[in-house]
């Protein structure tokens, strides 16, 4: 019997407890689930989807990784996520329970979206499930109210200026910034030059080694990890 639908599954940011049971039930219900590793310069393989697969306990046979090149130039991921629903197709067609996993929240720039679409195109049945956000989880881990009342919410990627940042905070928006090493440069501009900012900055949430920081001066002197992201708090509270 052909499964209901090849399902992306949301994993949380890092903390095994921050998944759904949707989530958990559709991964311990899988024959495979597929999520990426990236490759160490020491040459072993590093995966944050694993750690958490692994925290689950998700049965060994089930776990398919596959190799996801991080360079900025994108040709090679693009490929390896052709690969991946090449095999997903294959497998679907085969009648096998199939899960592709997602850090954070699966429709919150995750390139692996790619790969629901091409199915989706081929008129196979998808499903996404929903996930917590990195963006969230850091904010409760701060005890944020992210916005409130007429406040504005805006989530930036790595191609943040300093002075958008700017000019949004002093339009009264909350800004969050991800992919801070894309932008290290720009965000540390706007923090030397808006020291009285309310800022939060997050490092690995939810993980053994998470950093949190409030202090400007201390926040630019880290190298911001891939894991790393910025809440910029509106400076017109209500
Ligand atoms: N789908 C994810 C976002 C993927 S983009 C989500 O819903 O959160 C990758 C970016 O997410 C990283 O560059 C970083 O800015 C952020 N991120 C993901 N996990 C994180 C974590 N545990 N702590 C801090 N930032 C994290």
């Amino acid at each position: 019997m052909t499964p209901k639908a090849v399902q992306f599954v949301s994993l949380g940011p890092g903390d095994p407890e921050l998944i759904t049971l949707q989530s958990l039930h559709a991964k311990h219900s899988a024959d495979c689930i597929f999520f990426p590793v990236t490759l160490c310069r020491e040459g072993g393989w590093l995966s944050r989807s694993a750690d958490i697969l692994r925290q689950l306990h998700i049965p060994e046979e089930a776990i398919r990784p596959f190799l996801l090149p991080m360079q900025k130039e994108r040709t090679a991921a693009w490929s390896a996520y052709e690969e991946v629903y090449g095999q997903v197709r294959q497998l679907y067609e085969a009648g096998r329970r199939v899960c592709v996993v997602a850090e954070g929240d699966a429709g919150l720039y995750s390139s692996i979206h790619y790969v629901l679409e091409r199915l989706q195109a081929d008129g196979i049945p998808v499903l996404q499930l929903a996930g917590v956000p990195a963006f969230v989880a850091s904010g409760a881990r701060a005890a944020l109210h992210l916005v409130s009342q007429e406040e504005r919410l805006v989530v930036c990627p790595g191609n943040a200026t300093a002075d958008e940042l700017e000019r949004f905070t002093a339009d009264a928006y909350t800004v969050v910034v991800m992919k801070l090493p894309q932008c290290a440069d720009e965000v540390k501009r706007f923090l030397a030059a808006s020291p009285c900012v309310d800022v939060h900055y997050f490092e690995h949430t939810g993980m053994a080694d998470e950093c949190y920081l409030t202090d400007p001066y201390r926040i630019c002197e880290r190298p911001f990890p891939y894991f790393s992201l910025l809440i910029v708090k509106s400076q017109n509270r209500n």
